[in-house]
């Protein structure tokens, strides 16, 4: 398909690695457009930093695209901090990241890299950012208004400028709309998709639990991303207003902590025994830091070391029958060792950052 100039058309998918975004690709590149994926990550993301991206990577590699990544964990997380459009049902703020994503590709556009955008939306499928009204707003609000194609529900959405200019041909798009995922899979059989990733509810922030993580980092210190990376993983507890620490619950956590503690955290495990790997974080202000690293050397051991020193004790199952324990504290040379009782858990239950009644996620979490 070319354009007036004579131009082959230049499509840009927002492409997660997913199946509707896949499907969006395939009925483009049946439509004999030049096509290209975008895949927009952020720390939010279930995967681990240097993971991030690769589902999509190998699927785009399966349907015969190039890829493009667009990061933005800064500017979701402003979002987070304070979304102009609100919040999900958790700490997602599903619009304004859409909003964000496609504004990114309005850029694209302008700059003429490509003729219009299509996305792998269904309508209906997600009850905040899957409804008409809102879809239709988003695109406005993005600056592309008629310029977003979505394969998938275009014969339940109103005409697009790629239709009607003759760039697509809108018989050959489809008509799906609502939950259920049956339609897809029935269209992946017909264009003989070997596999594809089951869908996701979407990012960390639509899960309950993680989301109540976050709500807490909000109200106290902020985010950032590599708090948001660290609390993917481990048990947190709230110490005190501005102090928490992260307590691995296995040797993959445990790996993941000296893998993503910062040079100011002080990192801690049982003297003598195998146990726990955590990471007690302070705020990296000048003033927090410089406090920290009084606390690593300050006689007798301050309150919130051996509050700590104690937490990862009450967590070293190798301790439990031991009156008192020395637990190692080190940050970047410093290093100390405490003596703590060993408490119980439960003592430490009040501090743990964690929804009490856990949601069913297949019923309730990672959705909109
Ligand atoms: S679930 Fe919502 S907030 Fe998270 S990445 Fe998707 S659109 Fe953005």
């Amino acid at each position: 398909m070319a354009s007036e100039t004579g131009e082959k058309i230049r499509v840009v998918v927002l492409f997660s690695g997913g199946l509707d975004s896949s499907l969006a690709v395939r009925l483009m590149q049946n439509q004999g457009l030049d096509v290209t994926a975008l895949t927009c990550i952020n720390a939010f993301s279930p995967e681990l930093k240097q993971r991030r991206g690769s589902g999509a990577r190998r699927m785009a590699r399966q349907l015969g695209v190039p890829l493009i990544m667009h990061e933005f964990t800064d500017q979701l997380i402003k979002l987070v901090e304070n979304p102009p459009h609100g919040y999900g049902s958790n700490m997602n703020p599903c619009v304004d990241c859409h909003c964000h994503m496609l504004k990114y590709v309005a850029g694209l556009i302008a700059e003429g890299k490509y003729h219009f955008v299509a996305t792998g939306e269904v309508l209906g499928q997600r009850p905040m950012s899957q409804r008409k009204p809102v879809m239709m707003h988003i695109d406005k609000e993005a600056g592309l208004g008629r310029m977003v194609l979505r394969p998938l529900s275009a014969k339940c959405m109103p005409i697009t400028i790629p239709e009607e200019k003759g760039w697509v041909d809108r018989e050959k798009l489809k008509d799906f709309n609502g939950r259920s995922r049956k339609p897809q899979m029935q269209l992946a059989k017909e264009f003989g998709f070997r596999e594809y990733q089951t869908p996701a509810g979407g990012c960390l922030l639509t899960d309950p639990q993680f989301a109540f993580r976050v709500k807490d980092l909000k109200e106290h210190e902020g985010l950032t991303e590599a708090d948001v990376e660290i609390m993917k993983v481990g048990r947190y507890f709230r110490l005190s207003d501005s102090a928490r620490i992260i307590v691995g619950r296995n040797q993959a956590d445990n790996q993941a902590l000296q893998v993503m503690s910062l040079p100011g955290d002080v990192r801690l495990r049982a003297a003598s025994a195998p146990g726990p790997t955590a990471v007690l974080r302070v705020p990296a202000d000048e003033d927090s830091q410089t406090t920290i690293a009084a606390m690593m050397t300050a006689q007798p051991c301050p309150e919130l070391l051996t509050l700590a020193a104690e937490l990862v004790a009450a967590h070293c199952p190798k301790l439990e029958s031991d009156p008192t324990a020395g637990i190692r504290l080190q940050r970047g040379d410093a290093v100390r060792t405490v003596d703590v009782k060993v408490r119980q858990r439960s003592d430490f239950a009040a501090m743990r950052i964690e929804l009490a009644d856990k949601p069913d996620q297949k019923k309730g979490g990672r959705a909109e």
